[in-house]
């Protein structure tokens, strides 16, 4: 593939992830983490020579624009194991910003039968949608309406 050919790609699938422009190393200014040497990275303290920014991360977050969405239906057996279900969304979500360090929750919602879940990228949706399937069983099903960059997750369980 041709440089440009993967520039548009890229624009395509995050317009918030414009790596060329960024200054390495850089630190956001929101959430501390560091661009360096190509990768986003938790380093603390920060390269003295960082500049600030705000990373593509903080920029979804801010602008509600997510990667992925998870889908939890409201029914008995949900009500019943709601607040394991919560720490267990949390949970994930440490563990993949460990090492991921863009994959954020970007927000938790009740909207009529569904708790909706957004998430920064793909991956932290499918993986909160996996660990649920794995502790609770049900159903899960995933869609990729725009292919492998955006996906939603729906997991349910009745009783
Ligand atoms: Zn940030």
């Amino acid at each position: 593939m041709k440089r440009m050919d993967k520039l548009i790609q890229e624009y395509i699938h995050d317009p918030y992830f414009t790596k060329e422009k960024y200054h390495d190393p850089s630190v956001c200014e929101r959430c501390g983490v560091v661009f360096h040497d190509g990768i986003f990275e938790w380093i603390n303290p920060p390269p003295a020579n960082a500049e600030k920014f705000i990373c593509p991360a903080c920029r979804r977050i801010e602008d509600k624009y997510e990667g992925g969405v998870v889908y939890l239906k409201i029914s008995p057996y949900l009500q019943k194991h709601k607040e394991e279900i919560f720490n267990q969304i949390k949970n994930v979500e440490e563990e993949e910003m460990r090492y991921r360090p863009l994959e954020r929750i970007i927000s938790i919602e009740e909207q009529d039968d569904e708790i909706v879940i957004k998430t920064t990228y793909e991956h932290l949706a499918r993986r909160i949608g996996e660990a649920i399937h794995r502790a609770h069983k049900g159903d899960l099903k995933l869609s990729y309406p725009e292919g492998k960059k955006y996906v939603r997750v729906y997991w349910q369980r009745e009783e």
